[in-house]
């Protein structure tokens, strides 16, 4: 199993989200819909139980998708983005 950078520790995942919902350390609109498309077709992610078009979270690393492909210092922990 991959390890998320952001979330190798509870303190860590923490501040990711924040720098998240603050729009630090964030990627442009056009960066994230990239990542977040790569995401959509990957096995690892889990679809949305509201929303069976979009991807909840990534069950290589257990982080969620809408922040953690936010952010800029986050990598994909199979190394697709
Ligand atoms: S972060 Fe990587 S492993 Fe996780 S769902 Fe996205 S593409 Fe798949």
């Amino acid at each position: 199993m991959g390890v998320c950078r952001t979330c190798a520790g509870a303190l860590r995942g923490t501040t990711g989200l924040a720098w998240s919902m603050l729009g630090v350390h964030v990627l442009s609109q056009g960066a994230v819909k990239q990542r977040l498309e790569i995401c959509r077709g990957c096995p690892e992610a889990v679809v949305c139980q509201h929303n069976a078009h979009q991807v909840c979270r990534c069950n290589a690393c257990g982080c969620w998708l809408k922040h953690k492909t936010r952010l800029r210092r986050e990598t994909c922990p199979k190394g697709k983005w």
